[in-house]
């Protein structure tokens, strides 16, 4: 689609979000879907960097982008091209075959991680599986057996089997059980709760730099550097779950170089794949023991994927690009706090371009919905929290648009408390 039909549409359809757009579902039935997620009642057609459009031509500015999936927008050139061409050439040889995208993209990852080894998969959730398996193999070869990891309350490390026991989330307590054993929560940004948990057991710490789940909390400097030097006073691993924060999200490739630490084992996914599903499971050191046998999978790797991701990183780590994200990202930050102090709400935070903000009350699902009526999608990971995932390429008149649709999402949401409380 050319710019000037992106433009005339875009501009044709913003005179009408303010009106809540019922969408018909068009003769198609959820009827038969296993109940997942909620999802609103649009069907989206079309995507364009940071636009949306549904079936009745309706502009969406998207600043959830798939959960901080779609690093590079909706449909950016440089991924539809390079899926076009490998969709052409080659689309899967086969896990147990080299390719050139395998090798092109673990070497690049590795190389600009400075990570030793690099396993491609295709979910976050499953990267999170890998890094499990890897520390407790470790534990095997190197510190007699040990099993057990730290993870922090709140957490969100995925929705597999491991990854679900590993995870803090309050949501995941009661599901599902028994869990896989050897897990042990400790709260966030607390080093002495983290120094009483370990014991001779204990084969590693696994951390989100920021949790995001959790509603976008940054791990402090200090914690996170104590929590590095804890790992290496007792000889443990310390894996960080980047799958969120990293490939640039956070203002630099991954969130921990921004923290001055090195994990022996990083986890990606998300971002990386701009879209389509890709992950990957990096390891350094003497976290490198993995052998054939032990992390296969039908898909990992796939030829198909391993093009986006390479399109995607090579994208990031162009001159000037995390610049970007930077320098957009502190636009962001202080018109969401200018916000957040003209509606009395709360905390702005986050870093790079993964913001969350704190609601005065738990109106946060309220917001959302509120939101989708002006035309603006955003996610909301706690009753009392919203949280912002856009482009990494977002402009900044577009983070300005989002703060004037969300403006009008606060005066719509306040509208209809003072309605509730009157009647
Ligand atoms: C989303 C997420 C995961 C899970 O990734 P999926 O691709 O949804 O399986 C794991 N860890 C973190 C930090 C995440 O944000």
């Amino acid at each position: 689609m050319n710019l000037f039909n992106l433009r005339r549409n875009t501009a044709a359809l913003e005179s009408s979000v303010t009106e809540p757009a019922p969408v018909e579902p068009q003769g198609l039935s959820s009827a038969c879907l296993m109940p997942s997620v909620e999802r609103p009642l649009q069907q989206f057609v079309r995507g364009q960097g940071s636009w949306l459009w549904d079936s009745t031509g309706r502009a969406y500015l998207d600043f959830t982008q798939g959960g901080a999936v779609n690093s590079l927008g909706h449909s950016p050139n440089v991924l539809v091209k390079a899926l076009a061409s490998q969709a052409q050439a080659l689309i899967n040889p086969g896990a147990g075959f080299h390719h050139r995208g395998l090798l092109r993209l673990s070497n690049l990852l590795c190389e600009r991680t400075g990570s030793d080894q690099a396993y491609l998969l295709n979910s976050g959730s499953e990267a999170c599986e890998g890094a499990i398996k890897l520390a407790r193999k470790w534990g095997q070869l190197h510190r007699n057996g040990a099993y057990r990891i730290i993870t922090a309350s709140q957490s969100c490390h995925g929705r597999s089997f491991g990854a679900l026991s590993a995870s803090g989330k309050a949501e995941f307590e009661a599901l599902f059980e028994p869990k896989l054993p050897g897990f042990c929560k400790v709260p966030f940004n607390d080093l002495p709760a983290l120094h009483a948990a370990v014991d001779s057991r204990t084969v590693a710490i696994m951390l989100e730099p920021i949790q995001g789940a959790a509603g976008v909390i940054p791990a402090t400097a200090h914690y996170l550097k104590g929590v590095e030097r804890l790992c290496r006073e007792l000889g443990i691993l310390l894996i960080l779950d980047e799958v969120q924060t990293g490939v640039g999200r956070c203002g630099a490739l991954l969130a921990e170089e921004t923290y001055g630490v090195r994990a022996d084992i990083v986890t990606l996914g998300k971002g990386l794949g701009g879209g389509v599903p890709l992950a990957a499971l990096l390891a350094r050191g003497s976290a490198c023991c993995s052998e054939p046998g032990e992390l296969d999978g039908s898909h990992h790797g796939n030829a198909l994927m391993s093009a986006a991701g390479l399109a995607v990183l090579q994208t990031v780590l162009e001159p000037g690009f995390i610049d970007h994200v930077q320098d957009a990202g502190r636009h962001m930050r202080d018109g969401l706090s200018r916000l957040s102090g003209r509606y009395q709400q709360g905390e702005v935070r986050g870093q790079g371009l993964l913001w969350g903000l704190n609601l005065a009350d738990d109106s946060a699902a309220e917001v959302v919905g509120a939101a989708l009526q002006e035309g603006l999608l955003l996610n909301a990971p706690q009753p009392d929290c919203l949280r912002f995932s856009p482009a990494l390429t977002v402009s900044k008149g577009n983070i300005d648009e989002m703060l004037l649709r969300l403006a009008r999402a606060f005066a719509r949401v306040r509208t209809a408390q003072l309605q509730r409380s009157l009647d």
